[in-house]
């Protein structure tokens, strides 16, 4: 076998104006793996995830899904992005969920997981509603399938929006702090299917502020500061035993 990253980055590199907010990331995902990205507010985290997702670009680097070229350094050193059927199939290959839940407010919650199967993908609409309800029961929500999202708590739109994203039957998902706008008892039943989904060996990319969190569902975590990965390993390593003066004193915020 070639290789099971489901997703690489190489030397990746991100200004805005003047701010080098990614320097040099690198960075691989293999099949089955939960990845916990880590860091002060600042530090480059949402942004590395918006350029694996392509909501923005890369200045340079090489960006893979699978086989799946995204883009690659030239020989300038900077990024040339393929064309737009190889970007249009590297987009089904991952799921996106963010801090804010990002539903459509005006769909139903069964719309909201159904829409992007009907429309984009063209699956007929029967199986839609199918695979959508299948996936709304998987997240303890088979009774909310008619309301709308702001009728749910936070807790459970975000669970819609996870299964918005497992919907589209993605090798990878990509979660940006998907509990920080919730308070602790909705928290913890969202990290509950994720730590479900990690069960299943459904391979994430997690930026998360919950340590303990991290720890016990990550495989490996990344430190990030200052647009660079600081420190990078086993979860249970990382966290009780970090390497860094940075990594230490930022961890130290959460005893
Ligand atoms: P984190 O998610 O770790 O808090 P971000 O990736 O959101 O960090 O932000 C890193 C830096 O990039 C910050 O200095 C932020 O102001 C800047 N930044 C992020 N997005 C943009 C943007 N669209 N335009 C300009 N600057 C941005
Ligand atoms: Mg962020």
């Amino acid at each position: 076998m070639e290789s099971k990253a489901v997703v690489s980055l190489v030397n990746g590199k991100k200004a805005f104006g003047s701010n080098e907010v990614l320097k040099d990331i690198s960075l691989t995902v293999n099949a089955g793996d939960v990845l916990a990205v880590i860091g002060p507010s600042g530090g480059g985290k949402s942004t590395l995830l918006r350029c694996m997702t392509l909501l923005e670009t890369l200045d340079a680097g090489d960006l893979s899904y699978g086989d799946l070229v995204v883009c690659a350094s030239n020989a300038d050193g900077r990024a040339v992005y393929s064309d737009k059927a190889t970007i249009a199939k590297a987009k089904t290959r991952f799921g996106l969920v963010f801090q804010n839940f990002n539903l459509f407010p005006h769909y139903t919650v069964l719309q909201n997981v159904t829409d992007a199967l009907i429309c984009v993908q063209k699956m007929p609409k029967g199986e839609a509603l199918t695979r959508g309800r299948d996936l709304l029961a998987k997240m303890g929500l088979a009774d909310k399938e008619a309301m709308v999202p702001c009728d749910l708590s936070g807790g459970q739109q975000q669970r819609v929006a996870i299964a918005r994203a497992l919907a589209m039957n993605p090798d990878v998902l990509f979660f940006d702090e998907p509990t920080s706008a919730l308070d602790p008892e909705l928290t913890r039943e969202v990290l509950k299917v994720i730590r479900d989904l990690a069960d299943e060996h459904m391979t994430m990319v997690i930026v998360t502020h919950e340590m303990g969190f991290a720890r016990d569902v990550a495989d490996q975590i990344i430190f990030m500061d200052g647009g660079v990965i600081v420190e990078q390993g086993p979860a249970s390593e990382l966290i009780n035993n970090p390497q860094h003066d940075r990594t230490r004193a930022f961890l130290a915020n959460y005893d």
